[in-house]
């Protein structure tokens, strides 16, 4: 049924970059033959997952949506792969996203763009825009996306589903292809917060080969959420960024009526405002593009992924190349060839950013400014439980609308890359449609290793 699905949404949405039929079809078959044999069967047993194409799968390629990996395929699973396996979930396919995660629309992927299964002339989001899709197609209840700035929240949002961003630490990053380490995060997408929680249970824990992730014991989400009380719980309404202009009417008036439901389970709304919220982006915007260069240097024709053949002159980088040594020049033709111009982008601004003499303006600075974010949280979270505002300031734009601007695809990370910088975990939760029938969504966010509580009050 899952494969039927996939067949009949592909064609127009492009949600995925690898089915995988035959090995999703015999991993339900041994299901089917435990399950008649009466042998017991783990927690997710036959169901149906799909995966970033950013989390290594050593049984499918794992192209990070760009031709620097378009014929990769990792030696390994990442954990938080082998741990949905282990728990029975059958992994169906890889999910296209922008590449190497950068991006808000999935506009960037060398496979081709995702279209919103809502609208299919707007975008589903990104990065992890195709894990969005084939939730909210149907193919899949539950898919696997990435969150560095906002790349699990603003797809859900604009796709109309759930997506939570764990805890900095929550969930392994080994097998993760990093974009920027110390913001990267997976995370579980699905129909709802029950699904989602179903999601985390089986992905979080501590894993001794990612010293970034945290050892902190796992409670039982669904039982938190059947246990719910709203009652006294504060609720810190961020009024600043819904009264900014721009923020569209629909997702005003859908964080009022959240306002509305918790105040009439008995939660008290308290006014609450994140200070340094102005700076989220460009310190976002310079730290992000410097770990991203960082760990970019990687791919450079030698170790893995495509190499170009330097030898080759009918090509537009021919002119260079004859300026350069035989190896730089290889490494220069499959960087220049391999990567897409937004992830040259990034690379370029980490580069100039990170280079001797600018340090200490953009990179050391925007660390200073990292502390105070975080620091505004932790004072914010002294008077109130949990976070509410907005996840995008309006709902899925059209495809096409802001791939020439980066400037505006950046502005998209508005409110959610605060979560990131300060390594909270936040949920961006389905809150209705607007006018045209577009998803509108809110976000709850929620102090560290919180996750139990963002999990109850979103249900
Ligand atoms: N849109 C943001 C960016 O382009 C976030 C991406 C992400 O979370 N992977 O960097």
């Amino acid at each position: 049924q899952t494969l039927r699905a996939i067949g009949a949404i592909q064609p127009t949405i492009n949600a995925y970059t690898h089915v995988a039929y035959e090995a999703a079809l015999n991993a339900a078959d041994a299901v089917d033959q435990d399950r008649k044999a009466g042998r017991p069967l783990p927690p997710l047993a036959g169901l149906p997952v799909a995966i970033k194409d950013v989390l290594c799968t050593s049984d499918m390629p794992t192209t990070c949506s760009s031709n620097m990996l378009r014929n990769f395929t990792p030696p390994y699973d990442a954990t938080v792969v082998a741990k949905l396996k282990r728990a029975g979930a059958i992994v169906v396919g890889k999910t296209n996203m922008d590449e190497f995660a950068m991006g808000a629309s999935t506009e960037t992927s060398a496979m081709g763009l995702t279209r919103n299964p809502w609208d299919e002339q707007r975008t589903p989001g990104g990065s992890s825009g195709g894990a969005a899709a084939a939730v909210a197609a149907g193919t899949v209840p539950l898919s696997i996306g990435t969150d560095t700035g906002g790349s699990i929240r603003q797809p859900a949002a604009f796709c109309g589903i759930t997506g939570l961003k764990p805890t900095y630490g929550r969930c392994s990053r080994l097998g993760l292809v990093a974009f920027a380490s110390s913001l990267d995060q997976a995370g579980p997408m699905g129909w709802s917060v029950d699904d989602v929680a179903i999601g985390l249970q089986a992905m979080a824990g501590y894993d001794p080969a990612d010293s970034t992730s945290v050892d902190h014991e796992v409670p039982d989400y669904q039982a938190a959420i059947a246990g719910r009380d709203m009652k006294g719980v504060r609720i810190g309404v961020l009024r600043d960024s819904i009264d900014q202009d721009g923020v569209a009417p629909a997702i005003r008036t859908a964080v009022a009526e959240a306002e509305k439901v918790f105040t009439d389970l008995g939660a008290e709304i308290v006014e609450v405002s994140l200070q340094h919220s102005p700076y989220w982006v460009p310190t976002y915007y310079v730290i992000a593009p410097c770990e991203a260069s960082s760990n970019l240097s990687r791919f450079d024709g030698a170790h893995y992924g495509y190499r170009h053949a330097a030898a080759s002159t009918e090509d537009s980088i021919a002119p260079m190349l004859a300026k350069t040594q035989p190896l730089e020049a290889m490494y220069r033709a499959s960087r220049a060839n391999g990567f897409g111009s937004e992830v040259k982008r990034r690379i370029m601004v980490g580069t100039y950013a990170l280079s001797e003499g600018y340090y200490d303006a953009y990179y050391n600075q925007a660390l200073k400014v990292r502390r105070l974010i975080s620091r505004d949280y932790e004072t914010a979270f002294e008077d109130v439980d949990v976070l509410l505002g907005p996840v995008t300031p309006s709902p899925a734009f059209g495809l096409g609308e802001n791939i020439d601007d980066p400037i505006a695809m950046y502005l998209c990370d508005l409110f959610t890359v605060g979560a990131n910088l300060a390594g909270v975990p936040a949920i961006s939760l389905p809150a209705g449609l607007d006018d045209d029938g577009l998803p509108v969504a809110i976000q709850l966010q929620a102090p560290v290793m919180q996750e139990a509580r963002l999990l109850a009050a979103g249900a």
